[in-house]
């Protein structure tokens, strides 16, 4: 909930639904439907904690699809088709720790080369048995080896 009576100027707080702007990696969305309150003196407005939450969880996903970055919850979504837990899908993608769990956040954007691959995880789920069977690529202590050869 927000305050009745606004913070900065001591008038009611009304209120409303509306577009309100949020910065998304230097660049400012606006994301339209938000309950809000809105001080009827200086126009502060006051968002109740679900709705900030809502606010930044759309305006990521809004951030993403104007880059044609898969949401969030698509990353969610296909790494629960394969029912891999968030470290199992970082290791088939051969992405860093806490990677996947910082892109179903939206607190990192993935790479449009790891969107990719994604995608066509989607559209061709076998393609994860390839992938996780090591054929498409050489383990470290291998490639080592051919190295020292
Ligand atoms: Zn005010």
């Amino acid at each position: 909930m927000y305050p009745k009576r606004c913070g900065a100027c001591g008038g009611r707080v009304a209120p409303s639904t509306g577009a309100l702007p949020f910065s998304v990696r230097g660049e400012t969305v606006k994301v339209p439907g938000i309950e809000h309150g809105v001080c009827a003196d200086c126009s502060e407005v006051y968002l109740a904690l679900d709705a900030a939450e809502q606010l930044q969880t759309e305006a990521i996903r809004m951030s993403k699809a104007a880059r044609g970055l898969l949401a969030p919850d698509e990353i969610r979504e296909i790494r629960r088709s394969f029912a891999m837990s968030q470290v199992a899908f970082e290791e088939l993608l051969g992405v860093g720790s806490k990677t996947v769990v910082r892109w179903e956040k939206g607190t990192v954007f993935q790479s449009t080369t790891a969107d990719r691959l994604m995608r066509l995880l989607r559209a061709q789920p076998e393609l994860a048995m390839v992938l996780a069977s090591g054929e498409l690529y050489a383990r470290a202590c291998a490639s080592a080896e051919r190295v020292r050869i």
